[in-house]
């Protein structure tokens, strides 16, 4: 029997494709190993700020990670993350800092992951959601959970130590759950939510809340969100997002029932969509679909059976 998993792996999402680094972990501790790695003459290093970093366009047509030899990167005391080594044995680290470093070039350009995250190869958009999701957990845990004093950084930017309590701190990911939920019609449950723009719909999503299971947060989402009953649930693919701390866990759900009650809240409109009613929608401008790095366009698409159309 074919699973949507197995269809999914014909076509992975970037973020979630192997990116061919070995994040040597047992090397965060070893400040001599570290040290070495560092002033390595084939290391590389970039600058991650906000979320962002320099990409660059190559003359054959690619985007890359614009990195430097640590000699040549700026300096910085505390800020420096370890984030591996790949198969010809380079290692890899970025800086955070608060600002990205002049341009090198005339092409090279500040972007996101949600930009950059569909240009780069698997390699750098691995490193960039790595680098983007420490940075993220680093600017919001400065100060120790415990007893309130500000937190050091320790482990190559792995764990953050409180010096009055001891605590160890390390950084967190946030479990949600996104999924396409379909009926027995094969038609698609696709919503609205209250902020987004007139026409975007998208896949359901939720956080999994404390002592909940992925599979019944698939099925409390829904309920709540559309008033829509889901019996079986199927894990797909999961992907990191870093916004700032998310793990997206990609699900196909069956309803068992088609009445569509949204919460108003969250969700503000919601709709059942056929390929056609959906095709003939994009085309007509009517919906905006997801795009890009999304694992929500891989759902659709997966159900879809190709590409969505442009509208
Ligand atoms: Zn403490």
């Amino acid at each position: 029997m074919t699973t949507w998993t197995d269809r999914a792996a014909d076509r992975p999402i970037t973020l979630s494709a192997p990116s061919g680094i070995d994040r040597s972990a047992h090397h965060r501790l070893d400040e001599a190993w570290l040290a070495a790695a560092w002033s390595h003459p084939t290391t590389r290093v970039f600058v991650v700020s906000g979320g962002q970093a320099l990409v660059d366009d190559t003359s054959d047509g690619r985007t890359e990670l614009v990195m430097t030899p640590s000699f040549e990167a700026p300096h910085t005391e505390n800020h420096r993350y370890f984030l591996g080594t790949d198969q010809e044995g380079v290692r890899y680290f970025a800086l955070q800092k608060d600002s990205l470093p002049g341009r090198m070039d005339q092409s090279a350009r500040p972007a996101g992951l949600r930009e950059a995250g569909v240009l780069l190869s698997e390699r750098d958009a691995g490193l960039l959601v790595h680098a983007v999701a420490l940075e993220n957990w680093q600017r919001l845990h400065r100060f120790c959970s415990r007893c309130g004093e500000r937190t050091t950084i320790a482990a190559a930017g792995h764990i953050r130590r409180c010096p009055a309590c001891g605590a160890e701190h390390y950084p967190r990911t946030d479990p949600a759950v996104i999924m396409l939920v379909t009926d027995e019609r094969d038609r698609a449950l696709l919503g609205r939510q209250v902020h987004w723009p007139e026409g975007r719909f998208s896949t359901l999503a939720g956080f999994v809340e404390p002592g909940e299971s992925i599979e019944q947060a698939v099925v409390r989402e829904v309920a709540e969100e559309a008033g829509v009953e889901v019996g079986e649930v199927e894990y797909v693919a999961s992907q990191p997002w870093p916004f700032p701390s998310s793990l997206m866990l990609g699900f196909m759900a069956r309803a068992t029932s088609s009445h569509i009650q949204v919460d108003g809240e969250e969700i503000h409109e919601a709709r059942w969509f056929s390929r056609d009613e959906l095709r003939a929608a994009i085309e007509s401008g009517e919906v905006l679909p997801p795009s890009g790095i999304s694992i929500a366009a891989r759902l659709i698409e997966l159900w879809y059976g190709e590409p969505l159309p442009r509208g």
